[in-house]
């Protein structure tokens, strides 16, 4: 089964579906049974039988089978968002009492869900790398998450490095897989337990869904699905689960143009003088890009540059002289847009996760890379010199 075929036609030739190019959208909340005993049956196992759109839904299912083929996993579960997906699936994985490593710097809002369980009893140390964790790691230490590359410096983690440690010492592995896509990082195959997305970003592709998903074996699926996917209700509508059906079927044309437009960007904005570093894990400049090709099969087009200053007002002023990039949160769409941590996240927040004040990210979308060289070029010009 290859990627290409998983996007547009996995699970797609159902009698159901009347030979419909586009299956049809299951939009209802309930199914009903031909009697008491049968509905009893669905509901004791209602992970896979159609009881109620908050457990299950026909085409969020579909939705479903194509990522976890395309993850290489055994089974998928769709969530209402990003940290829908993260949220249920740590918590189905730590009780009170438990420890959490953390590796490298993770999405904001993931961090903050972390803190939250600390009413819970449930803690977490953040580590830089494997030296850190072999330090921070407890008897009470279940589980350690992670992205790669990771969030704003893009640094890579050496996967199956990480797992073997982290399954010598009996730890779950969490890792958030949504900057690279299934189709350029399969962390399943290199010994993580559970991966995470954002349907958000480059799966969905056109900025008009908020979606999230888990992949992994079944044992640790199955118990997520039963619980926190029914208990949480950050449920999938079957609208979203189309949406996400759709994106897919352009996704691997779209990775593609992303990569290109993307590199040669980041290959511009290396040379400019006005610029400190870029971190794109895909120029063999940074440090991280060996492993990067042992375990990626492409690249995606977010990245971050550093600007030569330590003025937040410079930093703003480059964004506003932006005429193409649209200024705005989220990444992963068609339209390019650019974002800076020194003007959109807290002082302290900034400081702990070592972000100079001139990182700007850019999510490098679907126009040609000359009108995005061209306005770079431009506001680089006229907000530096
Ligand atoms: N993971 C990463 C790396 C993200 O950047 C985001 C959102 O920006 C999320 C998870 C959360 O996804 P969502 O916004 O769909 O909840």
């Amino acid at each position: 089964m290859d990627d290409e075929w998983i996007c547009g036609r996995l699970g797609e030739d159902e009698s159901w579906a009347l030979g419909a190019v586009n299956p049809p959208v299951f939009e209802n909340s309930v199914f009903t049974f031909a009697s008491a005993e049968e509905l009893g049956e669905a509901i004791r196992n209602e992970d896979e039988r159609y009881v109620y759109w908050r457990g299950t839904n026909p085409t969020v299912d579909l939705a479903q089978r194509k990522l976890a083929a395309l993850e290489r996993g055994e089974r998928a579960k769709c969530f209402g968002s990003g940290m829908g997906a993260i949220s249920a699936t740590i918590s189905s994985l730590v009780s009170a009492g438990d420890h959490v490593l953390v590796l490298g710097a993770v999405y904001g809002p993931t961090t903050q869900f972390l803190r939250y369980l600390e009413k819970f009893g449930v803690t977490h140390t953040h580590v830089g790398d494997l030296a850190e964790c072999d330090s921070a790691i407890r008897a009470s230490t279940r589980l350690l998450y992670f992205e790669s590359p990771s969030y704003m410096a893009y640094a890579v983690v050496d996967i199956a490095e990480v797992t073997g440690w982290a399954r010598e010492r009996g730890l779950v592995t969490v890792m958030d897989n949504t900057w690279s896509t299934p189709l350029f990082q399969k962390p399943l195959t290199m010994g993580v337990d559970l991966v995470v997305h954002s349907l958000s970003k480059y799966i969905g592709g056109h900025s008009d869904l908020v979606g999230g998903v888990v992949v992994g074996p079944s044992r640790l699926i199955r118990p997520l699905a039963l619980t926190e996917y029914q208990l949480y209700g950050a449920a999938m509508s079957p609208h979203d689960a189309a949406k996400v059906i759709k994106g897919l079927r352009t996704l691997p044309v779209r990775m593609a143009a992303h990569q290109e437009r993307g590199l040669a960007v980041a290959e511009f904005l290396a040379g400019h003088p006005a610029v400190r570093a870029v971190n794109h894990p895909g120029l063999p400049s940074h440090p991280g890009h060996a492993v990067a090709l042992r375990q990626m099969s492409g690249f995606s087009s977010l990245f971050s540059l550093v600007l030569d200053t330590e003025s937040r007002e410079e930093v703003g002023a480059f964004l506003d002289k932006l005429r193409h990039f649209r200024i705005g949160v989220s990444w992963g769409g068609f339209e390019s847009l650019v974002n800076a941590p020194a003007l959109s996240t807290e002082e302290s927040v900034r400081a702990t996760m070592g972000i100079p004040v001139g990182l700007v990210r850019l999510s490098v979308g679907l126009e040609p890379a000359d009108t995005l060289i061209k306005d770079l070029g431009a506001a680089l010009e006229g907000s530096l010199t």
